[in-house]
């Protein structure tokens, strides 16, 4: 295997998705929760062997990209491609030109489902030879078409079909694409820029899986796949129920959801007495069937006084995560005469959700008075109820 610290990926988006006819770029587009070029980036970031990942953008793309690529210490700023494929991936190499890598894998935005056995078989023929490109057997008989009719029946022996990534020897491969700049030779893969200056390219086996995508429907189907793919992982769908309750008494705040939300009184309890954070910990643990908050957090231990709830949801999250699963929603009820929620509903489902490490957009909040009927109705006391719904992988 390669030095680790001598190989750069180029990953190259700059296409304007026209085959794709969306309102955005496809390499922009969501399938499931990620963008196709988070996924395809994520498989060089987290690859041991590249040490840094230069993306290629289109023209006025950088909102694009800044909104779907948190940085990463392996990923460069992005840099502007060119008018072609070919001009953007000369760029590419432009950039990574001073910190000279030794290698390079060159691969295309629009193949999000690049493996990392693929990335290694790459590198591994790279040992020894300048220029490597994985391809697939072709399956299908090939007809050459001549206005609507078949004028050949193409012989398939012997040929592949090219994917990406292509790895090359740093120094040899920017050569060769400045050469052919310079020539005005347009090529449509950087194996064919390679061969074009007679550096001798070595094949590797591709992967079936690593599919490029063109079309809207290519797109959608992706996206069914990785659904699927989901469903089959976090089928154990289990939804938990918490209920809570706790006394008020003096005081000039109360917290709530992890909110210190000021109130002429003030909630008693052993810790912070945050109802909100209390029933969610029970329905996530019920959820688990892992007992409740007090299994895990006796009132009896001192250690538990007067602390911040958060303590207690963080590790109910923990043990979610802990079972290879995730939590998809929380909804909770709280009964109070007071103080308002409302304008603080949105402080506290960011808190929730920042604590559980989930999107806001999985945490809901109501609140409601009890119509000045019983404790509650009096101000003695509020209570909440929490539905959890969690997925784990399903083992029997
Ligand atoms: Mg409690």
């Amino acid at each position: 295997m390669s030095n680790p610290g001598e190989t750069a990926a180029i990953v190259v988006a700059g296409g304007v998705g026209l085959r794709a006819a969306a309102d955005i770029p496809k390499q922009y587009q969501l399938i499931g929760n990620d963008s196709v070029l988070a996924l395809a980036v994520r498989a060089f970031l987290d690859h041991p062997c590249v040490d840094a990942i230069q993306v290629v953008i289109g023209a006025e793309q950088e909102r694009l990209y800044a909104d779907v690529m948190p940085p990463h210490r392996k990923l460069r700023p992005p840099v502007a491609g060119g008018e072609t494929r070919q001009a953007s991936v000369a760029g590419g190499l432009d950039a990574l030109a001073e910190s000279s890598p030794a290698r390079v894998l060159i691969h295309d935005a629009a193949r999000p489902f690049v493996s990392a056995s693929l990335i290694d078989r790459v590198i591994e023929a790279l040992g020894g030879n300048n220029a490597v490109v994985p391809v697939l057997p072709v399956a299908s008989t090939l007809k050459r078409i001549a206005d609507g009719r078949v004028a050949e029946t193409v012989p398939r022996d012997g040929l592949a079909a090219a994917e990406t990534p292509q790895g090359f020897a740093f120094a040899a491969i920017r050569d060769a694409h400045a050469k052919a700049a310079a020539a005005g030779e347009s090529f449509t893969d950087d194996a064919a820029v390679a061969e074009w200056v007679g550096i001798p390219v070595v094949a590797v086996a591709g992967d079936p899986a690593n599919v490029k995508l063109t079309t809207a429907e290519d797109i959608a189907a992706a996206g069914r796949r990785l659904a699927g793919e989901d469903a089959l992982r976090f089928g154990d769908v289990r939804v938990g129920i918490g209920y809570d309750v706790h006394a008020l008494g003096t005081g000039h705040e109360v917290m709530l959801g992890g909110i210190a939300i000021p109130h002429s009184r003030g909630l008693v309890g052993h810790s912070d007495a945050d109802v909100v954070l209390h029933a969610i910990t029970d329905a996530i643990l019920g959820a688990l069937g892992e007992g409740d908050i007090g299994t895990h957090f006796p009132p009896s231990d001192p250690q538990w006084k007067g602390a911040p709830s958060a303590v207690f949801l963080a590790d109910a999250a923990a043990r979610v995560r802990a079972r290879g699963g995730r939590i998809a929603h929380i909804d909770v009820a709280l009964a109070a005469e007071g103080p308002k929620i409302a304008p603080h509903r949105e402080a506290m489902r960011a808190s929730i959700a920042a604590i559980c490490d989930i999107d806001i957009g999985r945490v809901g909040i109501k609140a409601t008075t009890n119509e000045g009927l019983g404790y509650i109705g009096r101000g003695e006391g509020m209570a909440a109820q929490a539905v959890a719904t969690i997925r784990l992988p399903y083992i029997r």
